[in-house]
């Protein structure tokens, strides 16, 4: 396995740093796909793979699709939105898992994955019901588009 830092591995993670998004690899390939036209899906998935082994990303397994990418390594929780199927963090005050302590393995990291409605969606929700239309215009609607 190949360690160098090449260039195309760093515009992988530039794509990557800062998103809270969790793209998949075949996301990630579409938007550099226009500045790397050589670029493949496989050498993607390589690199995602190379930048977790080497601390700078981390897979997220998703419910729906594919898996997912995420530049935050910092330990932290996801949901996947039953709307829109995206997936977001969750921050989440749950020290630990009850029975863990009764685990004979070494559990050395944990990761919720919740399923629920994610809050972009929640806004749209609570909106959509809302009776004060004009700021409902405001954070949804084009102009011009009744309720
Ligand atoms: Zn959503
Ligand atoms: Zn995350």
């Amino acid at each position: 396995m190949e360690q160098r830092n090449t260039p195309q591995r760093q515009a992988i993670l530039k794509q990557l740093q800062g998103r809270t998004d969790h793209p998949t690899a075949e996301t990630l390939y579409a938007e550099l796909k226009p500045a790397w036209p050589h670029l493949s899906l496989g050498t993607v998935y390589r690199n995602l793979a190379q930048l977790c082994r080497n601390g700078q990303a981390r897979k997220v397994l998703g419910d729906i699709g594919a898996d997912r990418y995420d530049p935050n390594t910092m330990e932290h929780h996801h949901m996947t939105c039953l709307h829109c199927g995206g997936m977001c963090d969750v921050p989440s005050p749950i020290a630990g898992v009850r029975g863990a302590e009764n685990f004979r393995g070494e559990i050395q990291s944990m990761e919720i994955r919740f399923t629920g409605i994610c809050p972009a969606c929640k806004m749209k929700e609570r909106a959509a019901k809302t009776t004060d239309t004009h700021r409902v215009q405001n954070i949804l609607f084009s102009e011009g588009e009744e309720l």
